[in-house]
């Protein structure tokens, strides 16, 4: 049974100056915590913070590390809180026991199988902070060395999610010691039989196994020192249960020769030692060749190094053979952690340059982004910064681009989901559509069936299937609304051409043209005239017998000439100055809403009864009424007319100096202008301006703008503006 001296001297003997004080505190704080708990093994639940730290105090961590492996359970399992574990222990070991809290609730979130590699991402984008992954590593080796104390379904559950989460990270952090021990635990509760079945199969060779790795090691060591070879040991081990049993899966062989069990490693003191050993390996026993691997020259993505290859003996029997050097095998079983260690004789120093070196290389190639990210201290990493995951009520995991909104988590769920979705839940709270989901969030998204998307919706969407989703309802919707106004188009214009839509539609001639002009149905033509792409009358005069067009046309100007007629008779407002295009001697009158005077760019709107009204452009009616397209007509400034001056009224916005209104009105007159009218306010306004009202008459638009410039030059005139609104039109 562990003690907490052990744990001690252990820390003290690799560094010796630490605060070993924090240390005592955290046991003592741990032991309070826990002091009625027992484990399912009846010990004192002591006994696994303990093993924990002793495990991280093996791996040669830091002492806040080994301390948070003291206290790694309390916030979890007892009343102790973060804030507490902070005042206590400082912002440091709290980060840590928070970290692994966090991770440990994870777990629970996510019920659904299958997930593992989003978990194990979940894990590794949760954590800022290394030494968390490396504490939990050693909370759940402890747990699995002591997992034949729970029941068989919860055993079956945990090992199960070591063999899928944490053995594949402690694989990606090159901790292949830590990695092997967990794949064996996880493999013996996963499969017990196949576990009894092949162990017992092993041990029967294992006097054979042995016997033969002595004598391999022998004539290795042999012919290393007569070709002069220097080396520091050979090793030759019995291979793991695990890797023989993926062996045995992956070829579909059975156990049946002793050297498939046996695994020999040279450790040289020197690189350049390496590749002499390989060479006298392969001047004595034949390679395959196929088996050959170079990873000193090119190692690992987790930064194993080694030479690997496979020989075959004179005999007929072949082996593996591992040739590295001493350091290049601690950082192969110890992976990031050998980073970590403290450097003998060298105070409280770690090797913090290799670490970050360590995690840099292994954060590009998960990222597989060319710059390498800058750290914000030593420790601190962020493995996926393009990336979020959050969990659904039922503990799938849903992995989404950063930014992402819950919006972009319902159609990442299904679109119906994204398309009805009306609120969003985080972790039971109600949050705005707009949240920025965080790791390990559990989103619930709240529906209303036959809710539509909208468009703004698309101001803070991240994810491209929502995006495209939200896009295609919207151009679903305009399309319908277009092929809906199209028919009415097609449906008057046919109309007016004495045709009926339902034949036109079901006529042979009609396809050809869909055909020709790439409509691929009906809708598609429709949906183009409502857009304004296409005019209905382009289709429907095709179908319009020429003696009918003749006189449809003839109809036509005859009814327009009647119109002309009409007003001409009816109005006495008729304006010569202006010209209908195309339609001779129709009358117009100016539309009192924006009075237009020659010169402004102006259309013509046919009123019903009342004749052609003519707008200027820049007028909000007439914006309005074009709308109505059929109605609007071109109208044009007749240039040879005698000049009728127009009535425009100005208003002029100055500051209140006496003498003012005649300053302006002379100012009129020497741009030889007639003024009709001036008025003004008695009173002066708040702030300290007065208003004016001029009516002038102008020919045109350029006579206009040469009397408002001259006005505007006037000394404290601060704004002239044209007034729409006037009874008094020419
Ligand atoms: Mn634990």
């Amino acid at each position: 049974m562990i003690r907490f001296e052990d744990v001690e001297r252990k820390v003290e003997r690799y560094h010796p100056e630490t605060d070993l004080d924090l240390l005592r505190r955290a046991y003592i704080y741990s032991a309070k915590a826990h002091k009625d708990q027992v484990r399912a093994s009846g010990e004192p639940y002591l006994i696994h913070p303990l093993s924990v730290a002793g495990i991280l105090a093996d791996m040669k961590m830091d002492v806040a590390t080994v301390s948070t492996g003291l206290l790694h359970d309390v916030v979890e399992d007892t009343l102790a809180s973060i804030g507490d574990i902070k005042g206590t222990f400082g912002e440091d070991v709290a980060n840590l026991v928070d970290g692994v809290t966090k991770i440990s609730n994870l777990g629970k979130k996510s019920k659904e199988e299958a997930q593992a590699e989003n978990l194990r991402k979940m894990i590794l984008a949760m954590t800022n902070d290394i030494r968390v992954v490396l504490v939990k590593l050693a909370d759940r080796l402890h747990n699995m060395r002591t997992l034949s104390f729970l029941p068989a379904d919860k055993r079956k559950r945990i090992a199960q999610e070591t063999l899928e989460v944490y053995a594949p990270i402690a694989h990606r952090l090159g901790m292949s010691k830590i990695r092997a021990e967990l794949e064996d635990l996880s493999f013996q509760y996963l499969d017990p039989q196949e576990y009894k079945r092949l162990k017992e199969e092993v041990e029967s060779r294992r006097a054979s196994t042995e016997a033969f790795i002595e004598e391999v090691k022998t004539r290795i060591a042999q012919r290393l020192t007569e070709e002069g070879v220097e080396f520091v040991r050979i090793d030759g081990r019995i291979k793991r249960l695990y890797s023989i049993y993926l062996k045995l899966k992956r070829q579909k062989i059975t156990l049946d020769k002793v050297y498939d069990l046996a695994a020999i490693r040279i450790i040289t003191k020197e690189e350049k030692d390496c590749y002499f050993a390989l060479g006298v390996m392969h001047k004595y026993w034949k390679p395959f060749q196929d088996r050959i691997k170079d990873f000193i020259a090119m190692p690992r993505e987790n930064g194993y190094r080694s030479l690997h290859t496979s020989v075959v003996g004179e005999e007929g029997y072949h082996f593996e053979v591992q040739i590295r050097t001493e350091e290049m095998h601690r950082i192969a079983e110890e992976g990031i952690a050998a980073h970590w260690k403290y450097k003998e004789g060298k105070g409280s120093d770690t090797s913090e340059d290799d670490a970050i070196k360590w995690l840099r290389r292994m954060a590009e190639w998960q990222q597989d982004v060319s710059d390498a990210r800058e750290f914000v201290d030593s420790f601190k990493l962020d493995l996926f910064p393009k990336e979020v995951l959050a969990f659904t009520p039922k503990g799938k995991v849903i992995q989404l681009p950063r930014n992402s909104t819950p919006l972009d988590f319902a159609y990442a769920i299904h679109t119906q989901v994204g398309d009805q979705c009306t609120g969003a839940k985080a972790n039971g709270r109600i949050v705005p559509l707009k949240y920025q989901i965080q790791n390990g969030d559990v989103i619930e998204i709240l529906t209303t069936p036959g809710h539509k998307p909208s468009r703004d919706w698309l101001n803070f969407v991240v994810t491209s299937k929502a995006r495209n989703k939200i896009k295609h309802w919207i151009a679903e919707r305009q399309r319908a609304e277009s092929v809906e106004v199209g028919r009415k188009i097609f449906d008057k214009e046919a109309a007016k051409l004495r045709l009926k839509p339902r034949q036109v539609l079901e006529d042979p001639q009609l396809i050809k043209f869909l055909n020709d002009n790439g409509y691929g149905k009906i809708d598609d033509m429709l949906a183009a005239i409502g857009y304004g792409k296409l005019m209905a009358r382009t289709v429907l005069i095709k179908f319009v017998p020429p003696e009918d067009l003749a006189e449809i046309e003839k109809a036509k100007a005859s009814k327009l000439q009647k119109v002309a007629n009409v007003v001409k008779r009816a109005l006495r407002l008729g304006d010569d100055r202006i010209l209908i295009k195309g339609v001779d001697d129709v009358l117009v009158y100016r539309a009192p809403c924006c009075s237009p005077i020659r010169g402004e760019e102006i259309i013509g709107y046919i009123t019903r009864g009342k004749g052609v009204g003519v707008h200027a452009r820049r007028c909000k009616n007439a914006a309005n009424l074009m709308v109505n397209r059929e109605r609007i007509i071109e109208v044009a400034w007749m240039t040879d007319k005698t000049e009728n001056p127009y009535a425009v009224k100005l208003s002029v916005v100055t500051e209140d100096r006496t003498g003012q209104l005649a300053a302006l009105t002379n100012t009129i007159a020497n741009v030889k202008t007639n003024i009709r009218n001036a008025s003004t306010d008695d009173e002066t306004l708040n702030d300290g301006t007065r208003k004016i009202d001029l009516t002038v008459d102008v020919s045109d638009l350029q006579h206009l703008e040469r009397v408002v410039s001259a006005l505007k030059g006037v000394e404290g005139v601060i704004e002239v503006e044209r007034l729409n609104a006037t009874a008094q039109s020419a």
